[in-house]
């Protein structure tokens, strides 16, 4: 295999120096376009930072192959959580990992770096290969912005890989669940907590006895539900009006996330019609679940560059969404590749260069192999 591991690892070192927050991806959108097109790649960018008013959109690259294999594409987002601003990258016995005051990063920058490597060597060693499709998004956390704005007609690709999961290398993320985000606005009547509670309906209460009477957690090995924001009250002396309650509903099986979204609903409801008080809900679509079969070349591809370099695959469903959700949604099916980081979205962030390399690897061996 050709990777250079100076060269990745140099990579992936600068990619997370550059600081790039949802909708502030341009300083790391430029540098990604100045190397695709030293890379000799067609580089384009299209208008997803418009549906956000951010400062870059989604970079597009192309590389021409050969026309009896398929179009592959291949995607990782150039978003970072907070706190990413100012990451200092420091090696330490075989891993790269944050100065401690940060996040690392790897969490994309580990899929950017293995794809921009696996171009690399694909060039340098003269591997034959298919059209290829590089798809780099912009505002992937906290909305999946940039996979939304992308437009299906403008991709030439026949499925796609999306390099963004935690899971080991070798992992290849065929089943996610659908995921509904609730918010409750329960509503009560102020009055004076000391001198006149009784004139008072304490909205807190209502949803209180609501979330009590909520089925929440792991509620089967396919569906998950969860409360994770109250908000409501501004004082002690006073009885809150207000109390809202933010839910979010996940499952791989559409009429199970129905019957859940309804249960929660019907609970909420319940709670506020015996206190004779009003109730808004808002309830919003965040992504649909998908299942690729096991046969489908996306997945049988992956298998086998898996194979050509003794890496066990591991095909297996996830409980989160990811831009693949939305790109699935769109007609292009598209499958998780496990890249191994560790605690993401945390200051203990890290990632191994050996993950990096066998990442890099697979890639190359999923363009070599199509
Ligand atoms: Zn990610």
């Amino acid at each position: 295999m050709q990777i250079n591991q100076e060269r990745l690892v140099n990579e992936f070192l600068s990619l997370v120096q550059i600081d790039s927050f949802a909708g502030e991806e341009r300083e790391m959108a430029d540098y990604l376009r100045r190397q695709l097109t030293k890379l000799g790649l067609d580089v384009t960018e299209d208008n997803a930072g418009k549906t956000i008013d951010g400062s870059a959109g989604n970079v597009i690259a192309r590389m021409q192959g050969e026309s009896d294999k398929p179009t592959i594409m291949f995607c990782a987002h150039m978003d970072r959580v907070a706190p990413g601003k100012g990451i200092k990258p420091i090696i330490e016995n075989g891993t790269i990992k944050s100065d401690g005051t940060t996040i690392l990063g790897a969490d994309d920058a580990a899929g950017i770096a293995a794809i921009l490597e696996a171009v690399r060597a694909v060039k340098e060693a003269k591997i034959p290969h298919g059209n290829l499709e590089l798809v780099f998004t912009i505002a992937e956390e906290g909305g999946l912005f940039g996979a939304k704005a992308l437009d299906r007609k403008q991709l030439e690709a026949d499925f796609a890989y999306f390099l963004d999961s935690n899971d080991q290398v070798g992992a290849i993320i065929n089943r996610a669940p659908s995921h509904q985000n609730l918010v409750f606005t329960f509503y009560g009547k102020a009055a004076h907590a000391g001198v006149s509670p009784e004139l008072g309906i304490n909205a807190i209460k209502i949803a209180a006895e609501a979330i009590a009477s909520m089925n929440l957690g792991r509620l089967d090995h396919e569906t998950t539900a969860n409360v994770g924001v109250i908000q409501g009250g501004v004082a002690t002396n006073i009885v809150p009006e207000v109390c809202t309650v933010k839910c979010e509903v996940r499952s791989l099986d559409p009429d199970k996330l129905k019957a859940q979204t309804e249960h929660m609903i019907t609970t909420a409801r319940t709670s506020a019609g015996k206190y004779g008080t009003k109730l808004d809900l808002q309830l919003t679509d965040c992504y649909s679940a998908f299942t690729i079969p096991e046969s489908h070349p996306v997945i049988e591809l992956a298998v086998k560059a898996c194979k050509a370099l003794g890496i066990t695959p591991q095909i297996k469903g996830t409980g989160g969404g990811s831009d693949a959700s939305i790109l699935n949604s769109k007609n292009l099916p598209s499958v998780v590749l496990g890249l191994n980081y560790k605690d993401a979205h945390s200051t203990r962030e890290s990632v191994a260069i050996a993950d990096l390399v066998k990442v890099a690897e697979l890639v190359t061996a999923i363009i070599e192999h199509a």
